[in-house]
């Protein structure tokens, strides 16, 4: 498994796919790649180590993904990345992060002391599609909440059951309200959620401009931040 990458481009950063335990949520329906956790902490913390030793600090930024949220890296793993960011001398972190734990965020601010993107895998702003059809278990009143904890938000389309307009629609959200956002073409897996070949493909050509845009991460594949 590749666990260690640099993104180019605008937000050009270091990144890490770190081994943590278990995903605290654990049920959305399209994700096998908890298949990663374990609660083995020592078996996590030797393979983070050898993955953090490749950091180097060349861009200054590092984001991290672990399958699952920043709260559910291990304690060691935890000082292990604070004394990376130290000693690269990392300006910014990047941490995905489930929507359960948003009122926790700040205790990982206050833990690295540098400024830090979380990322929160929304999916669709479809409130139907997102918790009963993906099982997010994300469930907000309005926007300005969700843009209250999260600078960005991830996308995933391309599945059977979505539409054109409901893409649009979640395109037209994330641009208009985040910073920041990354855009996931989804890939079938071991999981029984099936990919929409045909509405992935107009999505794709649709949407090409935001390959070039400065906001927003666009992968076609999963495997299009060198990890995984
Ligand atoms: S919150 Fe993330 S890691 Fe956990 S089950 Fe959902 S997609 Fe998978």
């Amino acid at each position: 498994m590749q666990r260690y990458s640099v993104i180019p481009g605008h937000h050009a950063r270091e990144l890490v796919l770190l081994k943590g335990g278990p995903c605290a949520w654990g049920r959305c329906a399209f994700c096998d790649y908890i298949r990663d956790n374990s609660t083995d902490e020592l078996l996590c913390d030797r393979v983070n180590a050898s993955v953090l030793a490749r950091v180097t600090g060349q861009t200054g930024q590092l984001e991290v993904i672990n399958s699952g949220s920043v709260f559910e890296l291990t304690p060691g793993t935890m000082a292990a990345l604070r004394r990376v960011v130290e000693q690269k001398q990392i300006k910014k972190l990047y941490f995905e992060c489930h929507w359960s734990y948003r009122h926790r965020l700040q205790e990982v601010r206050d833990y690295f002391g540098v400024p830090i993107v979380f990322k929160c895998g929304i999916e669709t702003f479809d409130d139907d599609f997102r918790n009963r059809v993906l099982k997010k278990g994300i469930v907000y009143d309005d926007l300005q909440e969700v843009r209250r904890y999260f600078d960005s938000v991830c996308l995933l389309v391309g599945i059977q059951g979505q539409t054109k307009e409901m893409l649009d629609r979640d395109v037209k959200i994330l641009l208009e309200h985040f910073p920041l956002g990354c855009i996931n073409v989804f890939c079938e897996n071991s999981t029984d959620v099936r990919a929409d070949a045909q509405l992935a493909q107009w999505f794709c050509q649709k949407y090409a401009h935001l390959q070039n845009d400065p906001r927003i991460d666009f992968l076609t594949d999963n495997t299009d931040f060198g990890v995984g």
